[in-house]
């Protein structure tokens, strides 16, 4: 028998590396990474005495946060599931956070062994009948584990179970776990996936100077204090930050309570505004000088800053900061290492407009912004298998000359359609519901009307604006429909709306939702923020019916019938199971 082999120090500086390292055992490990993210341990031998060579290919941290978000997403979909199925699902994310808490201790067995639970759960759904094969695959398919038929044995991916001996890491405790129980960090190569802290010259070059280099906290300057909003509910607490980053906090933990109420319950703030220098650095401001960092803890006292430790509670946030754009700072280096630190990453505020994203009443407009320079288009992976064939027909599109502020791209189809790469601003118009919801220039009406002279609720619908005559050009009429893509996601809309000439990038609040960005609040009130860029429309001249639309429903069902049709005949794939309704 051997007890548990405890690896430390693995870290990983280029994404193509191998590193080779012995445990404290003496076993001699190979970390191999394929670029992609992924990365494959191999134990080749193991010091005299302690058993047989195994090879071991653990979970990452990032495969079992992304088969949980394929969970909740299930969990939370348009047509939820049957409590049944709901039980199921909810009992294999509870075994992948035990998994998340065995990888944070470096231990490979119990996460293995988690991870094996969790998948023989998701089997068990399959081989009762509780749901189909198409819909338990691809949370399967983030642990690397394929799906047997219904009634066939289970995966046999988890290796042996952990040893028995003392001192073992794994579950058999009754005691709960605390938020504020202190974990070790995870390796640096399993968070944080795609970002990167965010560097000083990227804020300034971005905002400007934020005020003096201080030790401690001073007064915040500059232009950039037009954009801070002040003491900003964002559910937990209230915190007092930079407009986007604020925003931003509010979605995440908007996200966190869908999952875990309690750890939304119990999260704590330590601060976010705050110009001064960074501790070890101090010739540096910190991030928080443009407040585009929090701190976060759990329980009654902070970890400090170099502590290789986190509470668990910060561990279990730190996907949800991540899928949003924020870099943890448990991935800073030596000293520096702050598990209680989350920022923007750099490539997240190289996304974000430069100019205020909300209301105009709310936030002064800087005095009219430059257009910014043509990038031309660019899509993600995720965008590219949705658009299929389409991407080349943008590619060899014929460019518009005419440039809009937060427009990468905009052209001409070979076969017609108008296609553009854009932010999105927000519109609630036709809300009946709207006044006085957050959006200052909200109006009853929208440009299509159905046949008893009823407006188009851009709650209910998904519509977009696109500026005043400009369209005509392409030979588009309001009523026209589109598809839109952002990442993942594939949404049909309508134009229903005829907006300012100056400007291209608008959608209603349910065509945000359905591209992923909920913009309601529970309360009611509306979050009046942009998204993107990166959205790519694509709108279908004379897709319109000859009739008007009757009704609200009518108008639903051709929004989706003939706009998935015209997205497959233009060469647009659409994701299985696909029901936007
Ligand atoms: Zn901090």
């Amino acid at each position: 028998m051997v007890s548990p082999i405890v690896f430390t120090g693995l870290t990983l500086d280029q994404a193509n590396a191998t590193a080779k390292f012995q445990s404290d055992r003496g076993a001699k490990v190979t970390v191999k990474a394929d670029g992609a993210g992924t990365y494959t341990v191999e134990v080749t031998e193991l010091a005299p005495g302690s058993g047989q060579p195994a090879a071991i290919a653990p979970p990452t941290f990032s495969q079992v946060a992304d088969a949980m978000r394929k969970i909740i997403a299930q969990l939370n979909a348009d047509q939820p599931p049957s409590l049944a199925l709901k039980q199921s699902l909810t009992a294999a994310n509870q075994k992948l956070l035990a998994a998340v808490d065995a990888i944070a201790s470096a231990d490979v067995v119990a996460a293995a062994a988690a991870v094996g639970d969790a998948a023989k759960q998701l089997q068990d759904i399959i081989d009762s009948g509780t749901a189909n094969v198409d819909s338990i695959q691809p949370i399967l398919g983030s642990l690397g584990i394929a799906v047997k038929s219904p009634g066939a044995a289970v995966p046999a991916q988890p290796p042996a179970k952990p040893p028995a001996s003392g001192g073992g890491t794994t579950g058999g405790s009754n005691i709960a776990p605390s938020f504020s129980d202190r974990v070790p960090i995870p390796p640096r190569n399993q968070m944080n996936i795609g970002l990167s802290a965010c560097k000083e010259s990227t804020m300034l070059a971005k905002f400007g100077r934020p005020g003096e280099l201080t030790r401690d906290c001073s007064a915040a300057k500059g232009a950039f204090l037009s954009r801070v909003r002040q003491k900003f509910d964002v559910g937990p607490f209230k915190v007092t930050g930079l407009d986007y980053a604020v925003e931003s906090l509010l979605q995440v933990f908007s996200d966190v309570r869908k999952d875990n109420q309690l750890l939304y319950d119990q999260v704590k703030n330590e601060g976010m505004l705050c110009v001064r220098a960074r501790r070890h650095t101090q010739d540096h401001f910190s991030n928080h000088s443009w407040g585009t960092a929090i701190d976060i803890f759990f329980g009654t006292e902070v970890v400090p800053q170099g502590a290789g430790l986190a509470h668990r509670g910060n561990l279990l946030l730190s996907p949800y900061f991540n899928q949003h754009g924020w870099y943890w700072g448990a991935g800073f280096s030596g000293d520096s290492v702050d598990s209680m630190h989350f920022e923007l990453a750099d490539e997240t505020i190289a996304r974000i407009p430069s100019e205020p994203m909300f209301d105009a009443a709310l936030v002064p407009q800087p005095a009219a912004a430059p257009a910014p320079a043509i990038t031309g288009f660019q899509v993600d992976p995720k965008a590219a298998a949705l658009l299929g064939d389409i991407v080349a027909l943008i590619d060899n599109a014929q460019p518009i000359r005419q440039r809009f502020a937060g427009v990468s791209f905009a052209g001409t189809l070979s076969s017609g359609q108008l296609a553009f790469q854009s932010e999105l601003q927000l519109d609630t118009d036709g809300w009946p519901d709207g006044k006085d919801r957050g959006d200052s220039t909200w109006q009853p009406d929208t440009t299509l009307q159905y046949t008893d002279g009823s407006y188009v609720n851009a709650n209910a619908v998904p519509y977009f604006v696109l500026p005043g005559s400009w369209f005509s050009q392409f030979g588009i009429k309001v009523g026209d429909l589109g598809a839109i893509v952002y990442k993942d996601k594939l949404a049909f809309a309508v134009f229903a709306d005829v907006g300012p000439k100056s400007k291209l990038g608008e959608a209603s609040l349910k065509l945000f939702r359905q591209l992923g960005e909920e913009r309601l609040r529970l309360n009611g009130q509306v979050i009046n923020s942009g998204m993107g860029g990166g959205v790519t429309t694509i709108v279908f001249p004379g897709s319109k019916p000859d009739a008007a639309y009757q009704n609200e429903g009518e108008l639903l069902n051709y929004i989706h019938g003939r706009g998935s049709a015209l997205f497959a005949q233009l060469g647009g794939h659409m994701p299985d199971g696909f029901d936007q309704v």
